[in-house]
């Protein structure tokens, strides 16, 4: 593999991003979805959808590419999409968003997060703070923008964070506490506690917030809270979601952040010069779906629920302890039970051994922490049940 020159090297290996001889390493999602499909293994890794999202969202974007929706699109995203955002956001949180001003369209939750981050850390000592196990995404952006990455573990089985762990972490050098809720790749929904806490320390040590909620219409046992929505948060609070997991469109990357006029315009520089814009016709798409009646978003969370419980069932007949999830599209296995003693090895052979490819919760960790998490794996419910049946069938031959 060539080399990779120059400074962004030396960053990028401290992220894991690329390997001890400059290879560039592919995410754990890019390397398992590669080994489903070598293996034809039932791909319980990745979490993406195998069905389609509402026929309407998916008619809108066909018309409008019909319909000469194809350049550019204005900076911020189309007013339609800004509108639908806001209205979407007084709809379900009662918040009050002026679309010009508290709104940005961003390609993917991945981008607004790049952008928030590369935004708002400015000097070496600042400190993000965020929950380990962590989406991967998270620590290569935080080393990236050249900040450090301070982490309040969630323990097995329930991972919910400890409050004094919590207090642990964030002092004074804290610039950013990024919040992923309901959380990848536990499944946890953070209790009330957990929520007003982060808001107290934010407040007390003068810290931002940065919300990933992109699973907000995926918690199963209570309505989402946006911590943007508690008192004391707003101003200091940027919530980003995305389309991908609400509407089953995960390849269109139409994300979108929220919050004060000052905090989404930093952003918004930073965003211009990455991806300027982005997926023009699947905005207005978005803005259908955002706009779709209660019964859509009713639906989607109970019929995941199936999933879960179908998926958790298998799980657990299959000899693995099961932590349940209150929301995403994931589940926590605990193989030990099965002899496992290196959830790495253990996803890497599974395949082989009984057709089913699965993530170690070790990829969502430091290494210094990633003993931590040694025997625990990750399922995405997120596929039809009848695959979820068959993957259960064939993890049953582990038993
Ligand atoms: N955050 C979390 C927690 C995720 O699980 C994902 C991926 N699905 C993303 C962000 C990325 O979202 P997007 O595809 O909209 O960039
Ligand atoms: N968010 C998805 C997951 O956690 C994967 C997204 C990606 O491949 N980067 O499985």
């Amino acid at each position: 593999m060539r080399q990779i020159p120059g400074a962004w090297r030396r960053t990028a290996a401290g992220a894991g991003l690329v390997g001890p001889d400059g290879s560039i390493r592919p995410t754990i999602f890019a390397e398992m979805s590669a080994l489903a499909a070598r293996t034809g293994a039932i791909n319980l890794g990745q979490g993406f959808p195998d069905e389609d999202g509402p026929a309407q969202v998916l008619e809108a974007a066909r018309a409008a590419i019909a319909n000469g929706v194809n350049q550019y699109p204005p900076g911020r995203g189309i007013p339609d999409l800004l509108a639908a955002i806001a209205e979407h956001q007084q709809r379900f949180y009662g918040l009050h968003l002026d679309p010009a001003r508290h709104v940005l369209v961003t390609a993917g939750a991945t981008e607004a997060l790049a952008a928030a981050l590369l935004a708002l850390l400015e000097d070496p000592d600042d400190e993000v703070v965020v929950f380990e196990p962590y989406y991967d995404s998270y620590a290569a952006i935080a080393a990236l923008a050249g900040a450090r990455l301070v982490t309040v573990p969630l323990r097995w089985p329930d991972f919910q964070p400890d409050l004094d762990d919590l207090r642990a972490a964030v002092t004074d050098r804290t610039r950013i506490i990024l919040v992923n809720d309901p959380h990848n790749p536990t499944g946890a929904v953070f209790a009330s506690e957990v929520r007003d806490e982060i808001v107290r320390l934010a407040d007390r040590h003068d810290a931002l917030i940065v919300t990933d909620e992109v699973y907000e219409h995926l918690a199963f046992d209570r309505p989402h809270v946006p911590i943007a929505t508690l008192p004391g948060a707003w101003d200091r609070t940027l919530t980003i979601s995305s389309g991908g997991k609400t509407f089953s469109t995960t390849g269109w990357k139409i994300g979108w952040i929220t919050g004060p006029a000052p905090l989404v315009d930093a952003v918004l520089a930073v965003k211009q010069f990455l991806t300027y814009v982005n997926g023009s016709p699947f905005q207005p798409a978005i803005a259908t779906g955002l706009r779709l009646g209660d019964d859509f978003f009713a639906v989607i969370a109970g019929a995941l629920l199936t999933k879960r419980d179908t998926l958790g069932a298998g799980l657990r007949d299959a000899g693995f302890d099961v932590s349940v999830p209150s929301g995403s599209y994931f589940t926590v296995a605990d193989a030990g039970p099965l002899g496992a003693t290196d959830a790495a090895a253990f996803c890497r052979e599974l395949p082989e051994r009984v057709g089913v490819v699965a993530i170690p919760l070790t990829a969502f960790a430091t290494p210094e922490h990633s003993s931590d998490y040694r025997t625990l794996v990750r399922f995405a419910a997120c596929k039809r049940v009848e695959v979820l049946q068959d993957a259960a069938a064939r993890l049953s031959a582990l038993a």
